[in-house]
């Protein structure tokens, strides 16, 4: 690994003026929460930062609460804490389940939620250092002609990579937003404009730009008459990425869908939202045939790679099996 000098901060002006100054001095720095993501791209060389912003000695960025109606995540809560948490287990099972199921109990233990929204792809091309993919400044994105078993069939190109995060359509689904500060001060935008499509920019996954770090997730309770669905369909029990995951959240009335969100994860470079499907659902009664019809809407702008396809009937089933769930 190459030599760098990590900074413990106490507050998040400290993190952000020290992203602005490394960055006015054309050095690389990066924030890292648990670490448990970003220490493995520097051990295998795909990043190579001067200096690293340790987050985690900022004590303020680490709770769950639960205030007016919305739970108030803050950067630094663990995803074990999140899985745990039993206001989180009462009113969000979606979120404590999805927590629950990304990586191993020992990555839960240190891998925050900020660190779970902005870790980088998993994909093996990019995790190489043989390969200098698309996303590291290369020409190709190497998945085209290469082994593209656990790649994107939704809302790709140039860039095939999956978003790899498990909380991340799960929050989508409920509706969260994410709190950034940066040199220019906070805001706070919905969860699902956070993410970036390869066709906007093929080099990054969320907006996030120099200097500016995640702070809080806000999760609205979901109204009343709302039940959720999380399930990931993964190679390996231990632990695994998603192949596929579903999060559903049905807002229902009688069997009649009022509102329902429907999002994927493992099928897209964002958690992609089945916008479509939402809609031909709204005012409908959920039975089989139309959580089977919605699972072929949901799936109908799929464009699998040659090694991919069978991502595809997987999705669909999955949201069958969630809409019926979730009624
Ligand atoms: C073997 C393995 C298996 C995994 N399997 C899964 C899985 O199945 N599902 C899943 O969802 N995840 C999985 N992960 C990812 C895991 O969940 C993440 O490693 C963890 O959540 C990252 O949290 P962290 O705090 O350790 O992040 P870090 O390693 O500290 O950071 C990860 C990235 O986020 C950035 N970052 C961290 N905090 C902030 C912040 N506050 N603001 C802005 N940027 C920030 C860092 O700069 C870095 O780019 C796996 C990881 C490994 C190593």
């Amino acid at each position: 690994m190459k030599t760098f000098e990590n900074i413990d901060v106490k507050s998040v002006r400290e993190a952000v003026s020290l992203l602005e100054k490394f960055q006015q001095q054309k050095k690389i720095a990066a924030v890292v929460g648990g670490g448990s993501e970003y220490l493995q791209l520097m051990k295998d060389h795909v990043v190579e930062p001067d200096y690293l912003i340790n987050l985690k000695t900022i004590a303020a960025l680490d709770y769950i609460k639960e205030e007016s109606g919305a739970f108030r995540i803050g950067a630094l809560a663990k995803l074990a804490d999140i899985e745990t948490h039993s206001g989180i287990q009462q009113k969000l099972l979606i979120l404590s389940s999805a927590a629950g199921e990304a990586a191993s109990p020992q990555i839960r233990n240190a891998g925050t939620i900020a660190g779970n929204l902005c870790q980088r792809p998993f994909c093996w091309y990019f995790r190489s250092a043989n390969f200098t993919c698309l996303r590291k400044g290369g020409q190709i994105c190497y998945t085209v002609t290469g082994d593209s078993r656990f790649h994107a069939i939704l809302g790709a190109g140039p860039s095939y990579i999956v978003h790899p995060s498990d909380t991340a359509p799960a929050l989508v689904a409920l509706g969260a937003q994410i709190k950034i500060a940066g040199p220019a001060g906070e805001k706070t935008i919905p969860l699902e404009k956070f993410f970036v499509l390869p066709s906007v920019d093929y080099k990054r996954e969320n907006i996030l730009t120099p200097g500016e770090i995640v702070t809080e997730v806000i999760v609205p309770a979901p109204k009343t008459g709302s039940k959720g669905f999380y399930h990931k369909v993964r190679e390996r029990l231990a632990w695994d990425h998603a192949i596929v995951a579903v999060a559903i959240v049905v807002e229902s009335s009688a069997g009649i869908v009022r509102n329902a969100r429907v999002v994927m994860g493992g099928v897209a470079p964002i958690p992609w939202r089945a916008a479509k499907a939402e809609d031909y659902l709204r005012g409908k009664k959920l039975d089989e045939g139309t959580a089977r019809q919605a699972g072929e809407i949901a799936l109908e702008g799929a464009r699998p790679l040659k090694d991919n396809g069978y991502k595809v009937k997987i999705a669909q089933d999955l949201i069958q099996r969630g809409l019926l769930a979730s009624v």
